[in-house]
């Protein structure tokens, strides 16, 4: 083992947790390195995750839209589009490849260390670094931030092995469109990669344990998805349970059963999609031995400041609670380093948005109705649909609606839910509207450029008193 070298801030993890960490903690003054296991930074977020994901959500709704001879309408033919499946991946490969390496190089102008290999809490200011050689040193650090992250949540019998029964990083990197794919679960994973493959051809079912899909999710705007999403010829299997898989030469064998008891059945797929969920990662961390404290769930349990039980060792991102979202480590990742140096980092998790990448998109923030049905407060509800919006009629997306939940005594807006094209980029003007403790006059009175789509945000902030003009 080589000697101890000495830093002031020790990261283990390399994803938009750690790495936007280690920058703000480099520009308040610290020396830092960062650890990670991978060869690339960027975490599940750049390499297997967000980027990926979002690089095949947009190359295939192009293939869509030119197969299904949806530009005709406007007057725009084409041949039959032919899928180049192997470039389209290259294609992926290159922008993750580009945004890594950015990521390295944002290291180097920060003039943070970065180390490839596994890190280990050996004692409390340690950190062990095993690299792929299986070699080891030895980092002496003032302070610790463990960012891990998650991994793929398995499901009991149902073994991924990458090819025939995939996680979110096979169905990322399939050789071919199958004929027959089986998504396991209703979450925002396995929704956009369901809608990927169904564009590319793909014949999809998605099979859902509860009663609805996106759960956490406002429930109007879950139930418009589902019929969208059957439109554009995805099936679903709702209150379903998925109790085994066994992959064979001809396919998959999934056997199922209603989730409130009765007969077993049996499906078949040429790939199964396993995304119900992700769980914190903490192997081989030291956790027990150094006995940092975990919850129920597994995640790394923090105080308000990101400390761990363990003075001087903090954690961030995914490996703790909250929404297991990239925007909001990074955001833990600013707060954590802020505070470490003395300023007052905060995060306001009321307003971390949830977007699904899908098209429409759906974009959600701040409280939904049934947590304020649960929570018993009093609030007045304005919803505009795009159908009456004329950016969305001139640009043919008019399917979806926006909602805004106001506190009915104070007109504070409390939530807003959008479904619709761009829905990811429109809850923004919401988010800063919210951070700021604004009403729904407030939007209602801010004058939107026309045409837009924004138009439609504003509409619905009037409709919150009733006073939208365009419907
Ligand atoms: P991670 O990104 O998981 O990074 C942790 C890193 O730590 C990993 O690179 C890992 O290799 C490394 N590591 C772990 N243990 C060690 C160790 N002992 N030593 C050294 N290194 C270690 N979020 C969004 O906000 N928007 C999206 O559109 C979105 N799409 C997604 C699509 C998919 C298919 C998936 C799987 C996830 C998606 N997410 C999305 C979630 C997002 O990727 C995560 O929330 C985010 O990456 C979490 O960041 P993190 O830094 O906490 O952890």
């Amino acid at each position: 083992m080589s000697d101890a070298e000495k830093t002031d801030l020790a990261i283990i993890g390399g994803g938009p947790g750690g790495y936007v960490a280690a920058i703000r903690a480099a520009q308040l003054g610290m020396t830092v390195t960062i650890i990670e296991t991978r060869s690339t930074l960027g975490g599940t977020c750049l390499n297997v995750g967000c980027i990926p994901s979002k690089a095949l959500l947009n190359s295939s709704e192009k293939y869509a839209e030119l197969a299904s001879g949806g530009l005709a309408d406007l007057g725009i033919t084409a041949g039959k589009p032919k899928l180049d499946l192997a470039q389209m991946m290259a294609n992926k490969d290159q922008i993750v490849a580009g945004l890594t390496d950015g990521i390295r190089l944002l290291m180097r102008k920060n003039k943070i260390t970065h180390i490839e290999g596994r890190g280990a809490i050996t004692a409390a200011n340690t950190v062990t670094i095993t690299d792929h050689a299986g070699n080891q040193q030895n980092l002496h650090a003032d302070r610790i931030l463990i960012a891990t992250g998650s991994e793929v949540q398995p499901l009991k019998d149902v073994p991924i092995d990458e090819i025939q029964i995939v996680s979110s990083t096979g169905a990322l990197a399939l050789a071919k469109v199958p004929k027959r794919m089986v998504v396991i679960g209703g979450g925002y994973i396995g929704l956009e990669m369901a809608t990927v493959w169904r564009r590319l051809g793909a014949e999809v079912e998605v099979v859902e344990y509860l009663p609805r899909i996106l759960p956490g999710m406002d429930a109007d705007l879950a139930s418009k998805f589902k019929t969208i999403m059957e439109k554009q010829g995805i099936t679903f299997r709702m209150g379903t349970a998925v109790t085994s898989a066994k992959a064979n030469k001809s396919g998959v064998v999934l056997n199922i059963a209603p989730a409130d008891g009765g007969d077993a059945e049996k499906l078949t797929a040429d790939v199964v999609l396993v995304a119900v969920g992700r769980r914190p990662y903490t192997d081989g961390l030291g956790l027990e031995a150094m006995d940092i404290k975990t919850n129920d769930r597994g995640r790394i349990a923090v105080d308000a400041h990101f400390e761990t039980s363990i003075k001087g060792i903090f954690a961030i991102g995914d490996v703790i609670d909250g929404p297991m979202l990239a925007h909001k480590a990074e955001e833990d990742g600013v707060a954590a380093a802020e505070i470490m140096a003395g300023h007052s980092g905060h995060v306001d998790y009321d307003l971390v948005p949830g977007i699904v990448y899908t098209d429409p998109e759906i974009a959600t923030l701040g409280k939904t109705e049934e947590q304020l049905k649960t929570a018993g407060i009093d609030y007045h509800k304005g919803v505009f649909p795009f159908m009456a919006n004329s950016r969305a009629r001139a640009t043919g997306h008019n399917e979806g609606f926006v909602k805004i939940l106001a506190d009915a005594k104070t007109d504070q807006v409390l939530g807003v839910h959008i479904i619709g094209h761009d829905a990811g980029t429109l809850i923004h003007e919401c988010a800063i509207a919210m951070a700021f403790g604004a009403s729904s006059e407030d939007i209602a009175r801010t004058c939107h450029g026309h045409p837009t789509l924004s138009e439609a945000v504003k509409e619905a902030a009037l409709a919150v008193e009733g006073r939208a003009i365009h419907i």
